[in-house]
């Protein structure tokens, strides 16, 4: 499995098992985090790239200025390494809130590069955004609902500085895709078209209209399918126009995020994917502004997107290791039944015995008839412990036989469509999933997951994957198929205590920050890395994950104070008698180590 940030050269391309080696004798313990530098650079650059080029090829007037939602990934490391890759594109930031603001004004350098705010701005927030125009920033105020537009026009008036206003609306159009809801007339942000017009005439009664210059709008995260994404453009430059024939100067046309990850591969209008990709996506957006703005003669604004998933995704990995199997137990079965063994338990033996390809269904109803019966009778006490030990051995090696047999049929029955699962290996691995991929327990959504190494060898076992949180939600059952989703995952025997290492890969955008602290599994070790073009590479920087006395204090327990506690308790014992005075110091260091050691499986 390698990693290779530059596409055209393939001696840049870097091992993950190189990079893990690397990762151990730092004496940095799984899981961890990995951020490629140059794969942030790289997107950044594909994805103004690609505008440039649409730009050029269709003799667009305009320029394109991406800026980036703060919101996807939040990391200080990320949005500094967004805004110094993206300087040569000027691309810029959005804020939805008082505190990203206060963050992107942190990094901000560039004045040619857009700050957009977005979400419900309070004076302090205005006045924030005003003193950055002040200082020359572009930075503009979106009006998400109607009455905040006073707010926006007192402050600006009480300090003297004139507001770059944008307004948000809400479309007709309305996107597929898990966030259909944030689009279309009854999205909870925006205003609608005669919100929209009101606003306006208050502008030209204050004489502000001069200060509209941006309109926005934001269809919903990971769109899927491109005439959503195209229809939406078209209204919203509709409106675009018409705010310019009521006299705004306008200039800005922000067609907010949505540009989707194919999470899957398949290339598809399916949730977990796109049925375009990023040249198609910008080509059809610059075409569909100049086809509504070309016959009424409008100038082209500049484009603004504001694309934060397929920015980041790609940027992010998570490692961890395995750390036990419980394998699906084959369980041998005699020739042949005692006469004594009660009724149920034969015709349990007889379904088994009568398989074939053509009744797998019948003989898997029947299976689950019988036991069902024969563990009823176990709760009457009419068969015996042994007995029951006996059917159930003859039950799985049945699923068993089923689940094989299934794969042969082209068509197989829908009641067989989590037979695999029932039968997998379970793999529990060294990572939380609430922690570190929260949208796969919260939505469904998948993400390539596959061993790192042994890749030339074939893999035999069927998984499903457990995590360290003790909650039955802590797993990962849907895997990407060539078709659909498939339950279980092919993955290697483990081999006598060698470690085995899976990767998830697409995890940059949204799961680090929405993440939590579940059973108090805390936030991973990260290491960023960044390759050279001769494939060389370095850890350009480390941050330790949380120590269990971090995540203890984020739910208010003072770390010192347990310390002094639990030396109370502690000389009790001795005084009990219990323990002597040197085991509890011996007792102390384990309670001061357990403080501060990682919140996951130590080696
Ligand atoms: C979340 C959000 C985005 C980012 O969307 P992606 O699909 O991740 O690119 C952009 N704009 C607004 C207003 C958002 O709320």
């Amino acid at each position: 499995m390698l990693i290779n940030p530059y596409k055209d050269s393939e001696s840049s391309a870097i091992s993950l098992m190189d990079i893990i080696s690397g990762v151990k004798e730092r004496g940095l313990d799984m899981p961890v985090l990995l951020r490629f530098e140059n794969l942030l650079d790289s997107q950044i650059s594909f994805l103004n790239n690609s505008f440039n080029e649409a730009i050029k090829k269709l003799n667009y007037k305009g320029e394109y200025r991406g800026v980036y939602p703060i919101k996807v990934n939040q990391q200080q490391q990320v949005i500094e390494e967004v805004t110094k890759f993206g300087q040569r594109y000027h691309h810029g930031l959005e804020v939805g809130s008082k505190a990203e603001l206060v963050a992107a004004l942190s990094l901000m350098k560039d004045k040619e590069a857009c700050l957009i705010c977005n979400g419900y701005k309070d004076e302090e927030f205005v006045d924030l955004g005003l003193y950055a125009v002040k200082m020359g920033y572009k930075c503009f105020f979106v009006i998400e609902i109607p009455g905040e537009l006073d707010i926006v026009l007192e402050r600006s008036q009480a300090l003297g500085i004139q507001p770059n206003i944008g307004i948000r609306i809400k479309l007709s159009a309305k996107a597929g895709g898990h966030w259909t809801e944030s689009g279309g007339d009854r999205s909870i942000f925006g205003l609608n078209v005669s919100q929209a017009i009101t606003m306006v005439d208050t502008l030209k009664e204050k004489k502000m209209l001069d200060s509209l210059k941006l309109l926005h709008y934001h269809l919903g995260s990971q769109i899927p399918n491109i005439r959503d994404i195209r229809s939406a453009v078209l209204e919203a430059t509709r409106v675009y126009a018409e705010l310019v024939n009521e006299g705004a100067p306008m200039g800005y046309l922000d067609l907010g995020g949505g540009l989707a990850v194919d999470y899957d591969g398949s290339n598809t209008n399916y949730t977990n994917s796109r049925n375009y990709n990023v040249e198609e996506y910008c080509t059809d957006i610059v075409e569909a502004v100049m086809s509504i703005l070309d016959p009424s003669g409008i100038q082209h604004p500049v484009i603004v997107t504001e694309s934060g998933r397929a920015v980041v995704a790609y940027y992010s990995v998570l490692l961890f290791n395995v750390l036990d199997v419980e394998k699906f137990q084959e369980y041998d079965i005699p020739d042949k039944l005692d006469d004594n063994t009660s009724e149920q338990i034969k015709n349990l033996y007889d379904a088994k015995k009568n398989i074939n390809l053509k009744n797998i269904q019948e003989c898997y109803n029947d299976v689950l008839y019988y036991r069902d019966e024969i563990r009823e009778m176990f709760k009457h006490g009419r068969i015996s412990l042994r007995e029951r030990s006996l059917s159930e051995k003859i039950f799985w090696n049945t699923i068993s036989q089923i689940a094989k047999e299934k794969l042969k049929l082209k068509n197989p029955p829908p009641d067989l469509e989590d037979i695999e699962s029932a039968i997998a290996d379970i793999y529990y691995c060294n990572f939380s999933v609430f922690q570190s991929i929260p949208d796969s327990w919260a939505i469904d959504q998948l993400f390539p997951i596959m061993p790192v190494h042994r890749l030339l060898e074939l893999p035999k076992r069927n998984a499903v994957i457990a995590d360290i949180t003790c909650d039955c939600d802590g797993k990962i059952d849907r895997f990407i198929d060539l078709h659909d989703v498939r339950n279980t995952l092919p993955l290697h025997e483990m081999k006598n205590g060698d470690d085995y290492y899976l990767g998830v890969f697409l995890v940059g955008a949204y799961q680090e920050t929405l993440g939590d602290l579940h059973n108090l599994f805390g936030d991973t070790n990260v290491v960023s890395v960044r390759i050279y073009p001769d494939g060389n590479f370095d850890f350009v920087n480390e941050i330790h994950g949380d120590s269990v006395a971090d995540v203890l204090s984020y739910v208010e327990f003072d770390p010192k104070d347990m310390l002094v506690s639990f030396r109370e308790k502690a000389e009790e014992a001795i005084r009990d008698g219990l323990i002597s005075a040197s085991d509890r110091r011996e007792i102390m260091k384990a309670y001061d180590n357990g403080l501060r050691g990682y919140t996951y499986y130590e080696r």
